[in-house]
């Protein structure tokens, strides 16, 4: 990373550069005029900057354009904003200063300067920004790490669907919205036929693999902003439909259960057929105050019951749906 100087004064140059180099800042580029500084930079040109610049060392008198007016395009171009910028000032520039500050310059060195009174100034600009760069780095971090938190808090470390927290506060959020706009509110439950024997037959582990292959199943249909499909317990899901008449809900579930049924999974333990099925309830209902969405719930799980009672593998929509 380099410096750039902008000074129209040969000698102040001079000196800078002895200076800064014997600072032990090798990488130094000197221009004379804001228009060259500018050719540095790439503004104007928009071209890209031509060597990555760490800071700037800026006179404010100049003849053409003035360091005033140089800084004001610097920090309004987002290419150049985030580098520092040190004036340099004489005796008859102490009203610019105060300009220089309201737009953005980090420091100033008034001529006529030390060594070691610039030598400081830039490195105490420099460990500055360094310092700002890596609180904007940690923060970034620390951004990522909760918006990971938050995530991981919201699924299931199995199947990758909402777990039933997320579930809890969606429908909740869901059955408000949908009160609101006197819209159905539909509900999928379904669980895996005796998944029990399946664990028996084909291990912990191979279960584990049957859950996550019916969870795709589910997941892949989980399309607009009002549907959510979680895990609700060990082998049991829920799908919420915001906005679905009880006959799209019914549809969606029939849909469902073929598609697992075709997946083909073997379960030669199961009494319902010779690979793995699903049985679902269906509930739907205009939310009122009548009603909370533990109720739907319920009567999902009342028509879950009936389907497992009447034979597995099969949709059951529950009778009191209102749509
Ligand atoms: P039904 O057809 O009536 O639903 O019978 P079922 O055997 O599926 O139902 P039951 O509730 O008796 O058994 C559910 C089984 O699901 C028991 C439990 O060990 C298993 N299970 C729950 N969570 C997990 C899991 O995360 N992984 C595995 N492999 N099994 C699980
Ligand atoms: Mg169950
Ligand atoms: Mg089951």
């Amino acid at each position: 990373m380099s410096i750039l100087i902008v000074d129209d004064s040969l000698i102040i140059r001079e000196f800078i550069q002895e200076f800064l180099t014997e600072g032990g800042f090798a990488d130094l580029i000197m221009t004379d005029s804001v228009s060259a500084a500018f050719e540095v930079l790439g503004i104007d040109s928009n071209k890209p900057m031509s060597s990555p610049i760490e800071l700037i060392l800026m006179d404010i008198i100049m003849p053409k354009i003035d360091g005033l007016t140089a800084l004001k395009r610097i920090m309004a171009d987002p290419r150049t904003s985030e580098i520092p910028v040190i004036m340099i000032t004489g005796k008859i520039d102490d009203e610019s200063l105060q300009s220089a500050f309201d737009i953005g310059a980090s420091d100033y060195v008034k001529k006529p300067f030390s060594q070691i009174e610039l030598v400081s100034r830039v490195k105490s600009v420099l460990r500055l920004k360094n310092e700002i760069n890596q609180n904007i780095k940690l923060m970034w971090e620390l951004e990522q790490a909760n918006s990971q938190l938050v995530l991981l808090s919201q699924r299931d470390g199995l199947t990758g669907l909402a777990n039933r927290r997320y579930f809890d506060e969606f429908i909740e959020r869901e059955w408000r919205i949908c009160k609101r706009n006197k819209q159905p509110l539909s509900l999928i439950l379904m669980d895996i036929d005796f998944f029990k024997r399946y664990n028996d037959t084909y291990g912990h582990i191979g279960g584990d693999q049957c859950l996550k292959k019916v969870a795709s199943v589910i997941k892949q249909m989980e399309k607009r902003g009002g549907d959510l499909a979680a895990r609700y317990g060990g082998e049991e899901f829920v799908v919420v439909l915001a906005n679905t008449p009880s006959y799209q809900a019914e549809r969606l579930a029939e849909f469902y259960r073929m598609k697992v049924e075709s997946m083909g999974i073997s379960h030669k333990s199961s009494d319902a057929s010779d690979v793995v099925t699903i049985s679902l309830g269906v509930a739907t209902v205009i939310p009122t105050d009548e009603y909370n969405y533990k109720n739907l719930i319920e009567s999902a799980d009342t028509a879950l019951y009936q389907s497992k009672e009447h034979g597995r593998n099969r949709v059951t929509t529950a009778l009191e749906n209102l749509c």
